[in-house]
């Protein structure tokens, strides 16, 4: 258990949000942007690859 920087709560560690004021921990921060990055990458690969198809 961690106490949430905002209502000051005990909230379970693994939670990215604390459950009673909807705070968002800031340790996820990175792997969010990551993600976020990794999702981009997947989705803007395709279109690499169809550009290679039509030049
Ligand atoms: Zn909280």
């Amino acid at each position: 258990m961690e106490e949430c920087p905002s209502c000051a709560l005990e909230v379970d560690r693994k939670l990215e949000v604390c459950p009673y004021c909807a705070y968002e921990f800031p340790r996820q921060t990175r792997s969010r942007i990551t993600m976020a990055w990794v999702m981009a990458l997947l989705l803007i690969w395709p279109l690499f690859e169809l550009i290679k198809l039509i030049f």
